[in-house]
């Protein structure tokens, strides 16, 4: 059995999952790109994966968009992305950062490329530096 183990960025909540992931997705879509603030969310997904809160398990807040599949678990303290279970089906989706334990799996694929922000065309060029210059 395959485990992993993550917390969020001010400690309070701490979890471990169990179950082999088999799906990692960095999503371009604007739900995923206003919720995370970012270019895109990047989601691992474990189909019978279960998950233990260590500590912090009232922390966690739960937002559905209505309407929609779209979920997103967070700490209601820091708000840092969380663990969920899924909204329809069985097994957890698990945003990449917000676990401490290495992850073996290179991103399967980027998806929802269409909602691309306009900014984010050939980042590979980007000059990149060790630390903040
Ligand atoms: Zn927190
Ligand atoms: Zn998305």
């Amino acid at each position: 059995m395959t485990a992993h183990s993550g917390s969020c960025l001010c400690g309070a909540v701490k979890f471990r999952i169990n179950g082999a992931f088999e799906g990692f997705f960095l999503c371009h879509c604007s739900r995923c790109r206003q919720s995370s603030g970012s270019a895109h969310a990047s989601n691992l997904f474990s189909p019978d994966g279960t998950i233990h809160w260590i500590s912090g398990r009232e922390n966690v807040k739960v937002y559905h968009l209505p309407d929609t599949r779209f979920g997103k678990s967070f700490c209601s303290t820091c708000g840092s992305a969380l663990s969920r279970e899924k909204a329809i089906g069985t097994g957890l989706v698990v945003p990449a950062g917000c676990l401490a334990t290495p992850v073996a799996m290179k991103p399967n694929a980027h998806i929802f490329t269409t909602s691309r922000a306009d900014w984010d065309h050939d980042l590979e060029t980007v000059p990149s530096f060790d630390e903040r210059p």
